[in-house]
């Protein structure tokens, strides 16, 4: 990633083996692999919540809404029986997660009793890591954050030990008068390389002091909280629900897509996909600071308006919906929003002028609504989705 004002000295050339970060453990007991980034069991009550059938009754409770459903609703949604979805109501209403809202309307015998969400019973922290701005924000089990701080930083600068002191005081605060049991967890977003998996960042470009750092290990052992890590653009496309083919692309001093297909996330081999800003446009373009040259980043970077950086995002974004067929892009990032309305309208046009059929292929292109949040809100999605299953 880099910024529209790029240092070209800085970074490593292309092809730089990664470094022999350490590697920490898988969380014992829990496996792995792909899409099963442990949350460590500390603190958090967790325990009702990893049970797989607890977490697929709790998310189509969540997905009824204000408005409730019933036992036998969730028995015929879940496939489950009807003794099992009583057990497992018992427990989630036991844990305060579950509330026995009212009752619904009769179709002749007694009318059944309405079960909903309660909200406010469990928070998850999402954190945003940006360049120079910490977002870190208190969500509810809707996914709505119910507060937010968000304090400038040089990330660069200042280096993991300051950074992660302020994190944690402003965790804290965020957390003030709140039981940590009712607390599941912090996930942290900010810009790649990493390995989700293993909770560690990889020269993360600008940042050396944080080559190798197992993040993911650090927030539990400062917070006493589970802790997750994910890429900035990445958490950007779990703000929102939207497109089961979609990109959030976000512009924040530097360009990275986080990828939804087929409904789920997708984060490559080594948990990276997403180098969207470091796809090559123009051999003959200026040097980028990841040491190529041409880079969608250094063209952007280059640019010399706003309307011409759209444009030049705009080709880039062509190029992904025809490589990938998605029908939906979210922008996010300070750099859109100090610009919606140019960034909107200049990749809607490249769009329409490079895509073969736009009227076949058509494409919305929206910014998040959780404007500045949103990647913050993605990374506390990754708490919550570790809760609904
Ligand atoms: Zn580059």
């Amino acid at each position: 990633m880099t910024s529209r004002s790029p240092d070209p000295a800085a970074g490593s050339p292309p092809g730089t083996p990664p470094d022999p970060a350490p590697r920490t453990s898988p969380v014992p007991g829990r496996p792995a692999g792909p899409g099963a980034a442990p949350i460590a069991p500390s603190g958090a009550n967790l325990s009702t919540l990893r049970d797989h059938n607890a977490a697929a009754v709790l998310a189509l409770v969540r997905a009824a809404g204000p408005a409730g459903t019933s036992r036998v609703e969730l028995a015929r949604e879940s496939g489950l029986t009807a003794q099992a979805i009583s057990k497992i109501v018992h427990r989630l209403t036991g844990d305060g997660l579950l509330v026995e809202a009212h009752r619904g309307a009769s179709t002749g015998g007694k009318p059944p009793t309405l079960l909903s969400l309660v909200p406010e019973a469990r928070w998850a922290v999402g954190v945003q890591l940006g360049r120079d701005t910490l977002t870190v924000l208190r969500a509810d089990l809707t996914g709505r954050a119910a507060a937010v701080r968000r304090l400038p930083i040089d990330l660069a600068a200042w280096g993991p030990a300051r950074v992660l002191d302020l994190l944690a005081e402003q965790v804290d605060l965020l957390l003030s008068g709140l039981p940590r049991a009712d607390v599941l967890g912090v996930g942290v977003a900010l810009p790649g390389p990493l390995d989700q998996h293993a909770g560690v960042l990889h020269q993360v470009t600008g940042m050396r002091a944080w080559d190798g750092l197992p993040l993911r290990d650090e927030i539990a052992r400062r917070l006493g909280l589970p802790g997750l890590i994910e890429k900035d653009s990445t958490a950007g496309v779990l703000s929102g629900l939207g497109s089961p083919n979609r990109a959030f692309v976000h512009l924040d001093q530097g360009l990275g897509a986080g990828l939804v297909l087929g409904g789920a996330v997708q984060r490559g081999a080594r948990t990276n996909a997403g180098e969207f800003g470091h796809q090559v446009l123009d051999p003959a373009g200026p040097r980028c600071r990841c040491g190529s040259t041409g880079c969608v980043e250094a063209l952007w970077a280059a640019a010399a308006t706003p309307e011409a950086a759209a444009g030049v995002l705009g080709e880039a974004l062509a190029n992904l919906v025809r490589l990938l067929d998605l029908d939906e892009i979210v922008l996010g990032g300070r750099e859109v929003l100090d610009a919606p309305e140019v960034y909107l309208a200049g990749i809607r046009r490249v769009l329409t002028a490079r895509l073969p059929d736009p009227a076949w292929q058509s494409v919305t292109v929206s910014v998040a609504p959780s404007g500045p949040d949103a990647v913050a809100l993605g990374a506390a999605g990754l708490i919550l989705a570790r809760v609904f299953g």
